[in-house]
């Protein structure tokens, strides 16, 4: 109930201006968002690497519904992979791209001359590009984008949503030699005609999709912070005799700290998934639709005013 209002919410732009407008947002952000600007982002992302840690970098903003705007956001990752780089941050950090900030609403093939500008700007500064998934609508064309990237960008990663009833037949396609493919349980309102409803049966899914990850000739990047889908991960690894080097785990900056470090300690690969940019409020009203527990750090916040 409490998920779909702020799924519900992350849409709404009368709430998201409300919401920005109140100065103590910008404290709750703080702990999900590295900040706004190359500065902030580079200085947390040199934290996190010396702590072991590898990232995955995301411009904030979504469903751009003008050119300007989708150029702004192509350039700012062209510019922040070369402060990557020019950081010596590379190879440990790559970015994170969604194709609705590129433009995929206004012209499919914009977006992908975008995000093929990204790869090639990833491929000079000696990283790669992840294409995040975003609501079922844009599945298919996400998916042939990431297919004609892949041509020249082989290394470019895919993300599949284990609340996806289609999303088996897709683990079984993307796992393939060569193949890097984030497995995140969904973070989107979808229809019960297209995905799982119940967490039990959105679990279950999940299992099924890292079996088929894991098992296959790709690169599997577990990408959830549940305690029982990790240690489901970790037996699979054992099982299907992948070393630590053979896939990786990702979680999201600021949530489960402690298991982050846990996980790299045990010497496996851990990418921390970073957000930076002023346009937070759609992925904040995300954490909140999964762990709605966490208004209470919201109350906390605004109390302490
Ligand atoms: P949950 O069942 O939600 O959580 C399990 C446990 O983790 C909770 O009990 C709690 O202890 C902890 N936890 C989870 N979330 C939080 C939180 N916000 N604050 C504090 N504790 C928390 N979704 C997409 O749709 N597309 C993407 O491209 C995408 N990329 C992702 C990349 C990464 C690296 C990660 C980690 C997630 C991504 N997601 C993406 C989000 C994902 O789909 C889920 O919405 C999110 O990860 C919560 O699911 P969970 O697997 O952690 O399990």
């Amino acid at each position: 109930m409490l998920r779909s209002l702020f799924l519900a919410a992350a849409g709404s732009a009368r709430l998201e201006r409300l919401v920005e407008s109140v100065p103590v947002s910008k404290g709750i952000v703080q702990r999900f968002v590295a900040g706004g600007g190359a500065d902030e982002v580079l200085r947390v992302t040199r934290e996190l690497a010396d702590d072991g840690l590898a990232v995955s970098l995301d411009h904030l903003g979504d469903d751009t519904r003008t050119v300007e705007q989708a150029v702004a956001a192509r350039d700012e990752y062209v510019a922040i992979l070369a402060g990557l780089h020019g950081a010596g941050l590379t190879p440990a950090a790559e970015v994170s791209v969604k194709l609705s900030a590129l433009g995929q609403r206004i012209d499919e093939k914009l977006a992908y001359e975008h995000a093929r500008a990204i790869c090639a700007a990833a491929a000079e500064a000696g990283t790669t590009v992840t294409l995040d998934a975003e609501d079922h609508s844009t599945t298919d064309a996400t998916l042939e984008t990431l297919m004609e990237l892949r041509r020249d960008f082989p290394s470019t990663g895919a993300v599949l949503q284990a609340y996806l009833r289609r999303t088996e037949g897709d683990c079984r396609e993307l796992a393939t030699a060569g193949s890097r493919v984030r497995l995140c349980k969904g973070a989107y309102a979808e229809p019960e005609s297209v995905a799982f409803q119940s967490a039990l049966d959105v679990d279950k899914s999940f299992v099924r999709c890292l079996n088929i990850l894991m098992s296959g000739e790709g690169y599997p990047m577990v990408a959830t912070h549940d305690p029982r889908l990790i240690a489901i991960a970790e037996d699979r690894a054992r099982w299907f005799d992948r070393s630590t080097g053979e896939y990786e785990f990702q979680l999201l900056y600021g949530v489960r700290s402690e298991e982050q470090g846990r996980l790299a300690a045990g010497g496996n690969t851990v990418r921390i998934y970073l957000p930076y940019g002023d346009q937070w409020y759609g992925y904040l009203m995300r954490r909140l639709a999964d762990r709605p527990a966490n208004m209470g750090f919201v109350a906390r916040a605004v109390a302490s005013r």
